[in-house]
C-alpha cells in the first residue's frame, strides 16, 4: 500500500496494523520527521519515499528507495507506485490533490484526511472511498446500505469541555492540546477543542452519505462513535474503545479486521456510565455555523482555509483561543458568496484568497 503521512498519529497506527496484517508498504510519504521516517524505511523497505523539503535529504537514509520532494513529489510518487490502496493520513488541505490524483489513477482511498471532503467533497467520487475517521467508519459499519432517516456522530468535547466559560477565550495552545481521550496530531486536537472538527465531520458525512439529516452529540468517553436512525424508527449505536486501529484495520483488510482484535475490548458494565449531551454553542460558538454549512456545504473550503491559518498563529502563540475563533467567523462572513468552484483550479484560488484574508486579519492584530 501507499501511506501518505506515515510519521503522524494515523500513519504510525496504520504501520502497526500493516505489521500485524503483513501488508507490504510500497510508498511512504512524510513531512519533516526524518528520524522517525528513517526507522520506518528500515523496517518496511519501501520503493518510494517522499519528504517535504530537499534540505532534509542529507539526514534521510533512503535504503535504495527512490526519493521525491514536496507536494509535487507526492503526486509523482502516486504515479510511480503500483499499489491500488492509498491511505491518506496527511493533515490539512495538502491532502486534497493526492486524494484527487489517487482516484484519477483508479486507486482506492482509505481516507483519514477529512479536509479533502470538507474542501472539495463535490469533486470526489465517494464510492471509491473507505472512511477512516472513527465516526464515519462507525456510520459505515452501522449502515451497510440500509435505508436510514438520520445520522448522529459524537464529540468528546475536547480540552475545554469543563473549563469555566469565561476563561475559555484566554486559553493558550498548550492548554488546547490537552485532549481528554485521544492522542492525535496537533491540528485535530485544537479542532476538537473548538468543535471545528465536528463541523468538518458533519460535512464529511454530508458528502459520504448524501444527507443533511446529520447531527452531533457529546459523549465524554468517546466510546459511542455514531448512531443511525433507520427508516423503521429504530436506532443502533456503534461502540468501541477510542483507538484508531479499529477503523484503519477495516480499511486495510476488512476480512482480517473482523477476526483480529487489535484494540482492547469493551466490557458491558462500561455502558452504564455513558451519557449523550447536546453541544452548547456558548461553550463552542463555532457550532452555530452548522445549519448554515449544511445549507451551503461548499463553504467548507472557507471554514477549512481560515481554520488552518488561524490555528497556525494560535500554535505560534500570537493570540489566544477566543481570537482564533473570531478569525474564523470573520473569514466566513467575508466569503459568504462563493464562485462556482467546478474544478480544482477554482478551489485552489479560493483557498489561497481565504488564507490571504485571514493572514491579513492576523497581521492587523499582531503588526
Ligand atoms: P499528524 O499531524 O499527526 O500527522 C500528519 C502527517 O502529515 C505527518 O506524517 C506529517 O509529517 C505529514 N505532513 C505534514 N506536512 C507535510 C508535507 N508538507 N509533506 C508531506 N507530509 C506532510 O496528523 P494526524 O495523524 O492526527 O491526522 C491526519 C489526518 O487524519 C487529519 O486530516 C486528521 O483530521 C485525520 N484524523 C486523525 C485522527 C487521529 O486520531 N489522529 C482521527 C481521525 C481523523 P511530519 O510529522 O513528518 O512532518
Amino acid at each position: 500500500m501507499i501511506l501518505l503521512g506515515s510519521t503522524g498519529s494515523i500513519g504510525c497506527n496504520a504501520l502497526e496494523v500493516a505489521r500485524e496484517f503483513q501488508i507490504s508498504i510500497e510508498t511512504l510519504v512524510a513531512g519533516k520527521n526524518i528520524p522517525l521516517l528513517n526507522q520506518q524505511i528500515e523496517e518496511f523497505n519501501p520503493s518510494f519515499v517522499v519528504i517535504a523539503q530537499k534540505d532534509d535529504y542529507n539526514e534521510l537514509k533512503p535504503n535504495g528507495a527512490k526519493v521525491f520532494f514536496g507536494q509535487e513529489g507526492i503526486l509523482e510518487a502516486l504515479h510511480s507506485s503500483k499499489s491500488s490502496l492509498v491511505l491518506n493520513a496527511l493533515v490539512g488541505f495538502l491532502g486534497l490533490e493526492p486524494t484527487l490524483c489517487s482516484l484519477a489513477l483508479g486507486k482506492t482511498i482509505a481516507l483519514a484526511n477529512k479536509e479533502s471532503l470538507v474542501s472539495a467533497g463535490w469533486l470526489i467520487d465517494t464510492s471509491k472511498l473507505i472512511p477512516v475517521d472513527s465516526e464515519h467508519f462507525s456510520l459505515w459499519h452501522l449502515l451497510q446500505n440500509r435505508p436510514f432517516q438520520s445520522l448522529c456522530i459524537t464529540a468528546s468535547g475536547g480540552a475545554f469541555r469543563d473549563t469555566p466559560l469565561s476563561s475559555i477565550p484566554s486559553q493558550n495552545a498548550q492548554e488546547a492540546l490537552k485532549h481528554p481521550n485521544w492522542k492525535m496530531g496537533k491540528k485535530i486536537t485544537i479542532d476538537s477543542a473548538s468543535m471545528a472538527n465536528k463541523l468538518f465531520e458533519i460535512l464529511e458525512a454530508y458528502w459520504l452519505f448524501q444527507t443533511s439529516n446529520i447531527d452531533a452529540l457529546i459523549e465524554r468517553k468517546s466510546i459511542i462513535h455514531a448512531l443511525v436512525e433507520y427508516q423503521d424508527g429504530s436506532i443502533s449505536a456503534h461502540l468501541a474503545k477510542p483507538d484508531m486501529k479499529l477503523a484503519i484495520s477495516y480499511a486495510l483488510n476488512p476480512h482480517l479486521a473482523s477476526k483480529a482484535s487489535l484494540i482492547p475490548s469493551l466490557k458491558f458494565e462500561e455502558f452504564a456510565s455513558l451519557k449523550l449531551e447536546t453541544i452548547d454553542s456558548k461553550r463552542y460558538p463555532l457550532w452555530d455555523l452548522k445549519p448554515h454549512l449544511l445549507c451551503n456545504p461548499k463553504l467548507g473550503i472557507v471554514l477549512n482555509a481560515s481554520n488552518e491559518i488561524a490555528i497556525e498563529g494560535f500554535l505560534q502563540g500570537k493570540y489566544a483561543f477566543g481570537k482564533m475563533i473570531d478569525l474564523i467567523f470573520k473569514s466566513i462572513q467575508a466569503f459568504d458568496s462563493l464562485p462556482t468552484l467546478d474544478n480544482i483550479q477554482e478551489i485552489r484560488t479560493l483557498d489561497q484568497q481565504v488564507r490571504d484574508f485571514t493572514s491579513s486579519l492576523i497581521s492587523s492584530l499582531c503588526p
